[in-house]
């Protein structure tokens, strides 16, 4: 019955996954790990956001968790992972790669399932309108916004299989 928006472009799995995360972290000056590598394939191998259960289980035994915990909060400090939590608290990660990037989430009640979805320009532009206009009202500067849209899969939906 939940869905939850926020946006970006989706981070297609591609075949030279581990030269990718080699230059994602070289691009942010970090050095080059295994479980980073490994973290940040992880991340890459699913289209929708994932708990850190589904990374883990992905990743199996080649990272322990504590090390798991450990890598995620080095790619939040370059700003790469986007961290949130869906509407029964549980903490949500997706990579994040370009500031830029802004997308919505749909959040499954049944299965758990959270899918990027972009909104229209249209919708966006209006949407920044209204907000233009409440941070005169408040006098408040508003850094992002959220779009929260909560609902369940269909039988057909080709997301949660
Ligand atoms: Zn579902
Ligand atoms: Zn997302
Ligand atoms: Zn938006």
């Amino acid at each position: 019955m939940r869905i939850y928006l926020i946006f970006f472009k989706v981070i297609k799995y591609n075949k030279n996954m581990s030269e990718s995360s080699r230059k994602i972290l070289s691009d942010h000056n970090v050095s080059i790990t295994n479980p980073r590598i490994l973290v940040l394939e992880a991340l890459m191998e699913s289209n929708n956001p994932q708990t850190i259960d589904d990374l883990q289980k992905r990743l199996g035994n080649k990272v322990a968790k504590s090390t798991l915990y450990r890598v995620l909060g080095d790619l939040k400090k370059i700003s790469i992972l986007h961290e949130f939590t869906s509407p029964d608290n549980t903490t949500v990660v997706e990579l994040l790669l370009h500031d830029t990037e802004h997308h919505h989430h749909l959040f499954c009640s049944d299965c758990g399932e959270v899918i990027d979805v972009e909104l229209s320009y249209q919708f966006e532009e209006l949407l920044n309108k209204e907000i233009r206009k409440i941070e005169k009202q408040f006098d408040f500067k508003i850094q992002d916004h959220r779009v929260e849209m909560f609902g369940v899969c269909t039988d057909q939906c080709a997301n949660c299989k």
